[in-house]
């Protein structure tokens, strides 16, 4: 074959048994969480010899996973800086697409992160029922397939996440009681809207709260940060749990529904069907009880959430009682509750997403203090509290870079595995 003389330098190919996908998925996933770095870096983080990194990285060039970045010194080091290897976002990405009770969003994100697509459509879920909301998803969907290959990106997988139990392998949602969905197919029946020949990517059906919980984990894991606790308010409460850098999923994947600990001392009917769960104190629809009337605009499910709750949020602003009173009826709910889990979990960090990050404001000082008065051991430590990196776009997203974590365990077979551009 002749040489091509601007071939980048190759490493000579000594061991091909090296390309294993979890060496290959190991290296990316470096990329990933610790950013941009040297070959040399690469093998001291993973303990694999130079030249086997070098043959990763050459392989992971040819799928268009990841290319040569800025030339990089490190720190008092002398001589030829090294080049950097980094993720390339121009070639695959992942869709999420979130199933909430009052709307339906799907966004597509690269390998670094970009966002390529997004949409969010408000929708009164429990009205239209799973039929009508799988409409709106295809519709959703096909937009962003077509959107995101008219870039020139791939999408290698979709993940569908909604409030819930979410069956995975029998792609459906098993029981979601702020929906009133029970046993609803959700991945056959979609597929069957786009035809049998459509190119779809694999579809995987998740909890919202678990993969809400990935794209915070990925927010803060490049601060070092391995031991996290998701708490979400929706019309629901729901989270999740990074232990030691890997998420905490339970036996049956059905772990984590903090939203039904019956910590309410008022005997408060939850869907459910129990009486006096968590969410019954600071989930959406409590808060929304107490501050504001029935037929008050701010509970209107067709209306974006976010504007519905700036205006209630603008009430607390003007010193409006009736909401300042609501708020800190649900701060002190939810630093009781949350102040258990950290006893529970012992996460460095905890997150509030969803809503309780829209009245971060009224809502983290007092749980802070909470926690600070209420842990068990605190001379072993702080655990801090923080709003929720990206709102209410935490679960659409996580949805999307679960959809990419397949490339982290076999990024070989996710590639062929993806419908041809
Ligand atoms: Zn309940």
């Amino acid at each position: 074959m002749p040489k091509d003389p601007g071939a980048p330098h190759r490493a000579p190919v000594t061991d091909r048994s090296s390309i294993r996908p979890g060496n290959l998925g190991s290296v990316l996933r470096r990329l990933r969480d610790d950013g941009p770095r040297s070959r040399t870096q690469l093998a001291a983080d993973t303990g694999l010899p130079k030249a086997t990194v070098s043959t990763l990285v050459n392989e992971l060039t040819d799928l268009g996973l990841v290319r040569e970045g800025d030339p990089q010194r490190s720190e008092g080091a002398i001589g030829r800086p090294r080049l950097a290897v980094e993720l390339d976002g121009s070639r695959v990405c992942g869709i999420g697409v979130e199933i909430n009770v009052d709307y339906v969003a799907a966004i597509a994100l690269d390998l670094r992160g970009r966002t390529v697509f997004e949409r969010r459509a408000a929708a009164d879920v429990p009205a239209l029922g799973p039929a009508g909301t799988l409409d709106v998803v295809a519709e959703l969907t096909t937009e962003a397939i077509a959107r995101t290959r008219a870039q020139g990106v791939r999408p290698v997988g979709m993940t569908i996440a909604a409030p819930g139990g979410a069956d995975a392998a029998g792609g459906s949602i098993t029981t979601a009681v702020n929906l009133g969905w029970r046993d609803a197919s959700i991945v056959a029946p979609l597929r069957e809207r786009f035809g049998p020949h459509a190119p779809l990517p694999p579809i995987a059906i998740r909890n919202d709260a678990h993969v809400a919980t990935v794209a915070e984990y990925v927010a803060v894991a490049g601060d070092g940060v391995r031991d996290l606790l998701y708490v979400t308010g929706e019309v629901g409460v729901g989270g999740g749990v990074y232990s030691g850098g890997r998420p905490y999923q339970g036996s049956r994947g059905r772990a984590c529904e903090f939203g039904h600990m019956p910590i309410n001392p008022e005997p408060v009917p939850c869907p459910c069907g129990r009486v006096g769960c968590w969410e019954t104190m600071v989930g959406l629809g409590a808060f929304l009880e107490r501050a504001t009337d029935s037929g008050d605009a701010v509970r209107d499910p067709l209306t974006d959430r976010e504007r519905r709750l700036a205006d209630l949020h603008s009430r607390a602003e003007a010193g409006d009682e009736r909401t300042l009173t609501a708020l800190r009826e649900v701060a002190a709910g939810l630093g009781r509750g949350v102040a258990l889990l950290v006893d529970a979990f012992d996460p460095e960090l905890v997150v509030l997403g969803g809503y309780f990050t829209q009245f971060a404001d009224y809502l983290l000082e007092p749980v802070q203090r909470t926690i600070d008065e209420r842990v068990l051991a605190p001379s072993t430590g702080r655990c801090e509290v923080r709003p929720s990196t990206y709102r209410y776009t935490s679960t659409v997203r996580g949805g999307a870079q679960f959809a990419l974590e397949p490339l982290f365990q076999d990024p070989v077979g996710t590639v062929g595995r993806s419908p041809e551009l």
